[in-house]
């Protein structure tokens, strides 16, 4: 069960945390994978490491917000490699400012990157899947959206509207063969979380809150995105898993 033998994924924001986690679980499986972030000499570093390890892989240096490049990347991707099976919008940014303060370019900076550029990229994955009779998208998602904290609106927002566009692709590309899910993940020890690790305080919240008491492993997130990517994830369209190691169920 859970092969991917291949299959051709692109996970996007894949040069560190959690999408370097998918992108090796999906290559570990048999996927050829597609190592996508903005700075050119990381994807190239992944790659060699997914190559050492026996899975192949290719780069795409290409920044998820400009649709003209990634649109020109996924069509040749589709052109060389004559398939596209899974999308994997894991590219994802923060900005923290409290909400009477929040400015403008930030919230369009970080709605661009977590909300716009998914959209544009399933719709693209969508033309290709839809004529072929199937495929995966995959979104990561958040605990938060559903619940909120302080200071993160444009974040919350975003992996809200990303959850309700999960459930948009799911109802229209169904029929098509395609499923359309979401990951939401808790608090995962990553780059991103590197300030709340560092805070004792935070830290000590997260691990007295959640209910594994300690934050997560990206590959923890990574074992997910393997089953919704995989054939015996068939009947599982619209649905938003959860890893949070209990977090969002404790009150
Ligand atoms: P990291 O900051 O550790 O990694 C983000 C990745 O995305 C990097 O590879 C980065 O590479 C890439 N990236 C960022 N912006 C762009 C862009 N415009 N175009 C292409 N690539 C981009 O984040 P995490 O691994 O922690 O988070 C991954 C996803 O998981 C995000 O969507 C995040 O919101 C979500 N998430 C994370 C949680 C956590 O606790 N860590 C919890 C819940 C959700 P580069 O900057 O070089 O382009």
């Amino acid at each position: 069960m859970f092969r991917l033998d291949g299959k051709v994924a692109l996970v996007t924001g894949s040069t560190r945390g959690i999408g370097w986690a998918i992108a090796q679980a999906l290559g570990a499986v048999g996927a050829h994978v597609v190592v996508n972030g903005r700075d050119a000499a990381a994807v190239e570093a992944r790659v060699e490491e997914l190559h050492a390890v026996g899975t192949a892989a290719e780069a795409q240096a290409v920044d998820v917000t400009d649709a003209a490049a990634m649109s020109e990347a996924l069509t040749a991707l589709i052109a060389r490699a004559g398939r596209f099976d899974i999308l994997v919008n894991n590219a994802g940014i923060q900005y923290r400012a409290p909400l009477i303060d929040f400015p403008r370019d930030e919230w369009d900076r970080l709605i661009a990157t977590n909300l716009s550029a998914p959209f544009w990229l399933a719709q693209q994955a969508a033309r290709h899947m839809i004529s072929v009779g199937g495929g995966r998208i995959i979104n990561v998602v958040s605990v938060l959206g559903p619940i909120a904290r302080p200071t993160i609106p444009a974040y919350v927002s975003s992996k809200a509207g990303l959850a309700g566009l999960t459930r948009s692709l799911a109802v229209e590309l169904g029929p098509h063969g395609v499923t359309c899910n979401a990951i939401a993940p808790g608090y995962i020890a990553t780059e991103m979380n590197q300030a709340l690790i560092d805070d004792h305080e935070f830290d000590r919240f997260v691990i007295s809150r959640a209910p594994a008491g300690r934050w997560g492993d990206p590959a923890e997130v990574a074992a997910a995105a393997v089953f919704l990517a995989s054939d015996e994830a068939s009947y599982v369209n619209g649905h938003v898993l959860t890893v949070d190691g209990g977090l969002s169920s404790s009150l």
